[in-house]
């Protein structure tokens, strides 16, 4: 390929997207990049609309480790896998419990979730994407990076041990973010602001930004008594309407409707290595009645991906015919251990994510491994719809 031609040079990745839609331009693609095209259709983006994250190609988790970095300097050869799964340093954070399963609004678990990630547009992160602005906190004139504006700040730091919470939440010097959350999503709220269940410690992150926002925006100061009382007004609100909302059917429902409407899915996938194609299958059994679905996915890099796509399919499917309570099963060992432990996974990013954005619109979810003959059901859905695509392609065209 020559030179970029002008109009190109800017080009992003976001470019190659189709416009609201998080799905590749194939044509653009095949207009643009043509001899990236296959390499660029493997990776599948969230349909969740997961934010961006870089991934170290050398651990087979993505998150970069010294050790592991170190080797890549030392020698340009690949790390071999076996060594970069010894040497990756695994993440003991519970995202379904610490993330997913807060009792707040699915707009604050999106957020925490981004926060925990380092995807907020702070100052320091637009500076760091070349973005010209001073990157400093407006209320003190540091740096403004998330643990700044959300614990280091002065203002941050009142706004949390003024918190009505017990044990009341004391710090100094520094504070980090992630391994600080746990503890503070445990602290009970107390008496008399009406917080009765889940945590306090999401609604403040969230008036945190909000007003954080206002001030950047709007040059709107909010002062620290403001931020608590909206956080306590909040969450009192949300718990509300969740009574309200769960009320009936626990009332109506007897023991053991709760235990007709809970769903068995098992998926599989069958992989066509040269077409890079896949075949993905699931069933479903509720009161003993069992369902069979199967799709085709195109572009896809791996096995392991296949085994993502098919469960994430299944989970919108399941979720589209409103069902609540799922037992999901799996004969990938390496998936299921990805979920639950939420470590990622290189090249399912965005599948992993959408996989826990949708778990977390269900009343209940689990992932279970199971072994490959139990899943003979699935795996055969997934082999037959392969085969039959692999059959309607060789057959020659005819009218
Ligand atoms: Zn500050």
């Amino acid at each position: 390929m020559g030179p970029a031609p002008e109009t190109l040079i800017n080009l992003t990745v976001s470019d190659l997207l189709l416009p609201d839609r998080n799905e590749w331009d194939i044509a653009k693609i095949h207009q643009i990049l043509p001899f990236e095209e296959q390499r660029i259709l493997a990776i599948k983006p969230s349909l969740t609309g997961a934010p961006d994250k870089l991934s170290w190609l050398s651990t087979d988790t993505g998150e970069y480790s010294t050790k592991t970095g170190y080797a890549a300097v030392l020698s340009s050869r690949s790390t071999e896998a076996g060594e970069a799964r010894a040497t990756a340093e695994r993440s003991t954070f519970d995202w379904r419990k610490n993330v997913w399963k807060l009792q707040t609004t699915p707009k604050i678990k999106l957020f925490i979730w981004k926060t925990l990630h380092g995807a907020i547009p702070t100052g320091e992160a637009l500076r760091s994407r070349g973005i010209n602005v001073d990157g400093l906190c407006k209320r003190c004139k540091l740096p403004e990076s998330i643990d700044h504006l959300l614990f280091q700040c002065s203002y941050a730091r009142q706004v949390w041990t003024s918190a009505p919470v017990y044990p009341s939440i004391e710090y100094s010097g520094s504070i980090e973010l992630r391994s600080s959350w746990p503890d503070l999503c445990s602290k009970k709220t107390l008496p008399p602001t009406g917080v009765s269940i889940g945590a306090l410690a999401p609604w403040i992150v969230w008036q945190l930004w909000l007003a954080r926002n206002k001030l950047v925006f709007e040059d709107k100061i909010i002062t620290i008594e403001e931020v608590l009382s909206k956080a306590v007004a909040s969450a009192r609100e949300w718990i509300t309407s969740q009574d309200h909302l769960t009320q009936p059917t626990r009332l109506i429902a007897p023991p053991t409707m709760l235990q007709a409407d809970y769903v068995l899915l098992r998926t599989d996938a069958a992989w066509n290595e040269s077409l890079n194609l896949a075949g993905l299958g699931w069933m479903t059994k509720r009161q003993g009645r069992e369902s069979s679905f199967s799709s085709i996915a195109q572009h896809v890099a791996t096995p392991l991906a296949a085994e993502g796509l098919a469960l994430r399919e299944a989970l919108l499917k399941c979720r589209d015919m409103g069902l609540s309570k799922i037992r999901c099963e799996s004969d990938s060992a390496i998936l299921i251990k990805a979920i639950n432990a939420n470590s990622p996974l290189v090249g399912l990013y965005g599948i992993l994510a959408d996989i826990n954005s949708i778990a977390s619109s269900f009343d209940s979810i689990s992932f279970n491994w199971i072994s490959r003959e139990r899943n003979g059901k699935a795996d055969g859905l997934a082999k037959n719809v392969l085969s039959s695509e692999l059959a309607v392609m060789a057959a020659p065209n005819t009218v």
